[in-house]
């Protein structure tokens, strides 16, 4: 998670800021402020209403510090780091952890179990021999017998967590939360400074997002949704409540290429083999967290298989966006009821059946 950030960084931000214009009206009303910078491999930026500029440097000091204490221990491209640590004994002995190592794999786990392993916390053998995540880029694809083997050291029941720590009990195994970290980032950060900002505020940490109060008096904050295969334009907006949070997986985000065949970043665990057949996921949920992982988990499960998962979670919605031209969106009724289409894919945007 500490690494050059990439462009996909910068488009996200990018469309998030281009529907804030539309929520702010943009015309003669004064634009909410935002500052921004580069965290977790990606950009980072927080928006407070406008009027707020006074305010923004110690706000965006606040969050800047609690999202690099976040990096500093999940990262994996740090041998230091607290989750590295654990890692490296796999197999061997417990490590201590501090209390946001041992939260973050706790709910990894739980997200886990409600996807039924689809989200996985210990896919990172199988994330490196697909060339993600530290891995080199394999020159051809990886044969059945190198998947096989990376299987066996993958599987959430690996990661045990005693008090304050954690121990994974195969050796060679290893935890990458590059699917819920940034999410979980977002919300300390947003519970830490909507104290003071309770009137306003958006954490946007390479799309997982998440807001409070109004944009300005009388204007909740919209969020545009990216289209996976037009990165310059919005599928459409989110109107988003007080404290709600929408984060977004898709294969244009990370992908190496093969043989000439791309193949994106998310792994299913049960195969081993990167997803085919989606574009994008976008959650939404009123933890970052929660839509950090699931958006993951719902880009493995596909749509049919994802729906009974959010029938459980009255309080989410999912948008999803098949892997197949011209591009198609389909709704839950939870997303519908925040999500206003643009007018280019209106014709092209369906409900899903609860
Ligand atoms: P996101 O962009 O939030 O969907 O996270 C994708 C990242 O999560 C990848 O770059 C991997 O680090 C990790 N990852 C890949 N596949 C999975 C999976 N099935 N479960 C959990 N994490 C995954
Ligand atoms: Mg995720």
């Amino acid at each position: 998670m500490k690494r050059t950030p990439r462009r996909h960084g910068r488009r996200t931000a990018w469309a998030a800021a281009a529907a804030l214009c539309l929520a702010a009206g943009c015309g003669n009303e004064p634009a909410p402020v935002h500052s921004e910078w580069a965290a977790m491999g990606t950009f980072c930026s927080l928006h407070l209403p406008a009027g707020s500029a006074d305010e923004l440097p110690a706000a965006a000091g606040v969050a800047r510090e609690v999202i690099q204490q976040v990096n500093d221990r999940l990262t994996i491209y740090d041998t230091a780091s607290e989750l590295s640590r654990v890692n490296s004994s796999s197999g061997e002995r417990p490590e201590q952890v501090s209390d946001m190592t041992r939260d973050t794999l706790v709910l990894a786990c739980g997200y886990a179990q409600m996807t039924g392993g689809a989200f996985d916390p210990t896919v990172g053998p199988l994330v490196r021999l697909w060339g993600f995540s530290g891995g080199r880029t394999p020159q051809v694809l990886p044969s059945q017998a190198e998947i096989d083997e990376a299987r066996r050291r993958v599987g959430y029941e690996l990661i045990s967590i005693e008090g304050g720590s954690a121990f994974l009990s195969t050796r060679g195994a290893l935890v990458d939360l590059g699917g819920i970290a940034k999410g979980y980032a977002v919300d300390l950060a947003f519970d830490r400074i909507v104290k003071r900002h309770p009137m306003g505020l958006m954490v946007n940490l390479g799309g997982n997002i998440r807001c409070g109060g109004m944009a300005r008096p009388g204007k909740v904050w919209q969020v545009g949704v990216r289209d996976p295969f037009e990165p310059t334009e919005i599928l459409g907006t989110l109107t988003m409540t007080d404290g709600m949070a929408v984060a977004t997986s898709g294969h244009y985000e990370k992908f190496v290429t093969i043989d000439g065949t791309r193949y994106a970043h998310i792994i299913d665990p049960r195969t081993g083999r990167p997803v085919t057949g989606m574009a994008g996921v976008t959650v939404v949920s009123d933890r970052a967290v929660e839509a950090d992982a699931l958006s993951t988990a719902f880009f493995v499960l596909g749509m049919r298989d994802s729906l009974p998962v959010l029938a459980s979670l009255p309080h989410c919605g999912a948008l999803f966006v098949p892997d197949v031209r011209p591009v198609q969106v389909y709704l839950t009724a939870g997303f519908a009821q925040r999500f206003s289409p643009a007018a280019r894919v209106v014709g092209r945007v369906r409900l899903l059946a609860p």
